[in-house]
């Protein structure tokens, strides 16, 4: 861990050195001085890295097969920010001479277009339970952008309109999920250097591959488990976690399984028997190993905390593109950001009901409604951001008490408020081309794709200072004019307050440098590029 900081400190000093001002803002800027500068070190690095060539660099790398296991990825099935990585980071992986295989559930909710490409690998029974009981494992294959997709079926588990429903349905599925992916691997004769975990419900991937399958052909596999969200761990009784793995009696002590005085902990279970745990930036790595972050596992991090490194996320370019994004009004990228944005501002403002006029400041706010999200402080100082020259648009799901808060503002505050209480794709490319600024202010956040997003569409993004959203957004300095966005530190509904007022003063008291924030934030690198030569050079660790 120690060793994956300190890489970090030098990247961000380099990324210090290097950065530029953005381009002033001109009526038609050819090319942003930024992107030239940035071109022009390119070219430099370029040569003196030739110079320089090593052997290593010059012959070709060195191939890696990697399995990714999870529960959800984009675009069969995403609730949030896991099914967006476990679609990117794989593409990004297969551009650098991996072979990678994303294995996930065949759910009833995967829309038929795709559900109607996939083949049939091949199937097979598998025991399961502690009475012998055992489950019909169809694999069912899709193969799209030089990634393999193999979808593990079984009606009795994967029926649901949602991947997750509740924890009585959840764990029996996850704890068959896991046993059957490694058992399809060994099936398919396809054994891959490193499996990769995502969250609990792929946690228990490394336990049965230590124990049940340590005698099979994928047993010298290595393991990485990635946490995307400490909070949701798969905790239940241990009787029930007994039954439905039939896992040994010594996995179930303190050191592995068992939380408390009668349950068992599959994440927990996960990390222990993982070779490697990463989790999604480098501040929530230091996080989770503290009581207020630790989600009751920050002793056992510490304990493993030797095997724990923060690679942040990155997010898919080509999917997030405003140029290419065809659900624009007004598609657009760095040169033309400033005429275009007011543009589909207004086809925004239209498509909402709101008041249309290019002149407002327009706040998105794109989230899972919960308490994670820092939504009760945006619930405290709504009424008071909203003051003639502001608007307010919010796109989520979630807590009941939070629908219902954000569609009371949206009555009370008719054409300056709006709050779509669904979950939509399409709708949130729209708030991230439209809006001026995007809130971001979790009580925590593993790395946050939402910030990436808009930086990628010139909205500045107004955040807390936590986990991933600290290592992401550097805070706007009103003297140098660097950074890339807007931040408060304590977790305290003044502080969001202060951070909205300061991106809304220099919105309307100095548009020079706001729209020069504005081209910064679209050329900052926020592809998966640096992020999955970390994660392959990780895998080469595990495998030399
Ligand atoms: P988390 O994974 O905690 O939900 P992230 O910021 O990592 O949060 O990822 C959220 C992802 O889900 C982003 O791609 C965001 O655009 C998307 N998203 C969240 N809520 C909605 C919604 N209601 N409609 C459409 N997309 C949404």
């Amino acid at each position: 861990m120690a060793k994956a900081k300190t890489e970090n400190k030098t990247e961000k000093k380099t990324e210090k050195k290097t950065k530029t001002k953005a381009a002033p803002k001109t009526k038609k800027p050819k090319e942003p001085k930024e992107v030239i500068e940035a071109k022009v070190t390119e070219a430099e690095t370029a040569a003196v890295t030739e110079e320089h060539a090593v052997p290593e660099t010059v012959a070709p790398q060195p191939r890696r097969s990697i399995a990714f296991i999870g529960s959800e990825c984009y675009p069969f099935v995403k609730t949030g920010g896991l099914g967006d990585v476990m679609y990117a980071l794989p593409k990004a992986l297969a551009e650098l001479n991996c072979d990678v295989k994303v294995i996930l559930p065949r759910y009833h909710c995967i829309p038929a277009q795709y559900q109607e490409k996939m083949v049939y690998r091949g199937s097979f029974d598998m025991d399961l339970c502690e009475d012998g009981k055992s489950f019909y494992v169809g694999i069912m294959e899709y193969v799209w952008d030089g990634v393999v997709y193999d979808f593990i079926d079984n009606d009795e588990f994967f029926t649901g309109g949602n991947p997750y429903t509740n924890l009585v349905d959840d764990i029996p599925k996850y704890c068959y999920f896991c046993k059957a992916a490694l058992a399809a691997l060994n099936y398919m004769d396809w054994i891959p250097d490193v499996i990769h975990c995502h969250d609990w419900q792929a946690s228990l991937v490394p336990v049965f591959l230590r124990t049940q399958f340590a005698d099979t052909a994928i047993k010298d596999s290595k393991t990485v488990l990635t946490i995307h969200n400490l909070r949701f761990q798969g905790v239940y009784n241990i009787p029930t976690i007994r039954y439905w793995t039939n896992l040994p009696d010594y996995v179930f002590n303190k050191d592995v399984f068992k939380t408390g005085y009668e349950d068992a902990n599959m994440l927990k279970a996960g990390l222990t028997y993982t070779d490697i745990i990463t989790t999604v930036s480098n501040t929530y790595a230091d996080e989770i190993e503290t009581p207020d972050y630790g989600e009751n596992l920050d002793a056992h991090l510490r304990y493993h905390g030797g095997k724990l490194r923060g690679i942040v996320n990155g997010i898919d370019v080509v999917q997030w593109d405003p140029k290419a994004d065809t659900r624009l009004a007004a598609p657009y990228d760095i040169t033309d950001v400033l005429d275009r944005k007011k543009e589909n501002k207004k086809a925004l403002q239209e498509e909402l009901g709101l008041e249309v006029d290019e002149g407002k400041f327009v706040i998105g706010l794109i989230s899972r409604l919960t308490d994670q999200k820092g939504l009760d402080l945006v619930n405290e100082i709504l009424p008071s951001l909203v003051d003639g020259n502001t608007q307010i648009v919010v796109l989520g799901t979630g807590d009941i008490r939070y629908e219902e808060s954000f569609r009371g503002f949206e009555s009370g505050f008719k054409g300056s408020v709006c709050s779509c209480i669904m979950y939509d794709e399409g709708r949130a490319h729209r708030i991230y081309a439209g809006a001026d600024a995007l809130l971001v202010p979790s009580l925590f956040e593993p790395c946050g794709l939402t910030q990436l997003i808009a930086m990628r569409y010139g909205t500045v993004p107004v955040v807390r200072e936590t986990g991933g959203l600290k290592d992401t957004v550097e805070p706007y300095n009103q003297f140098t004019h660097e950074g890339n966005g807007f931040t408060f530190d304590r977790y305290e509904a003044g502080l969001l307050y202060d951070a909205v007022n300061r991106a809304k003063t220099l919105y309307f008291t100095d548009r020079w440098h706001w729209d020069e924030m504005v081209q910064r934030d679209m050329a900052k690198d926020v592809s998966w590029k640096t992020s999955a030569e970390q994660y392959r050079a990780l895998y080469l660790e595990l495998k030399p």
